[in-house]
């Protein structure tokens, strides 16, 4: 006869450590601070530090804003701390997502350079933020493929399934007060 023995009836609680928010955040309201695990519906960015992009920047937020519903893209005000910040830089484009409509993105001007287009790039970095992977290599057709589509793609809108698994991600997310 074989005896059991069940061991850990109490299981000990696991603490996680989300990622530390650092750094000095200018004038953000308190009852900004306690968020939920779930994504904004409104986005803010701010593309000022996106030099010769900041129309393109414009035109991509505006595309998703166009393509979606779940989610929106607004510019930042001054002064207001933004969930997206756009730099432009010498590198090749691309983003550094936080969590879901957070990050920073990066329009390399190595592939303007080469002829890709800036609304294109743009558009497909945001669409990291929202949470999309790269298609790599893909169709002209998808916005997640990026540069694999070559530069004479200029397409900046998402396909169908991109813009479905954008809805999919911000489902349930905070709707404005
Ligand atoms: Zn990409």
């Amino acid at each position: 006869m074989r005896v059991r023995t069940l061991t850990g009836g109490l299981a000990a609680a696991l603490v996680m450590a989300g990622p530390a928010l650092t750094g000095p955040v200018a004038a953000v309201p308190s009852a900004d601070s306690a968020r939920p695990l779930v994504a904004d519906r409104v986005l803010t960015y701010d593309a000022r530090a996106a030099a010769e992009f900041r129309t393109a920047v414009d035109r991509g937020a505006a595309i998703w804003n166009e393509s979606v519903d779940g989610v929106e893209l607004r510019p930042a005000a001054d002064g207001e701390g933004a969930d997206i910040q756009v730099v432009a830089d010498d590198g090749w484009p691309r983003s550094l997502p936080g969590s879901l409509g957070r990050g920073t993105v990066y329009i390399g001007r190595q592939a303007i350079d080469q002829g890709h287009s800036t609304v294109r790039v743009t558009a497909h970095e945001l669409g990291h933020v929202l949470g999309l992977p790269d298609r790599k290599p893909g169709p002209c057709s998808s916005l997640m493929s990026g540069a694999s589509a070559g530069t004479s793609c200029t397409n900046a809108y998402p396909n169908a399934a991109e813009k479905a698994q954008v809805e999919k991600n911000f489902e349930g997310a905070d709707a404005p007060v």
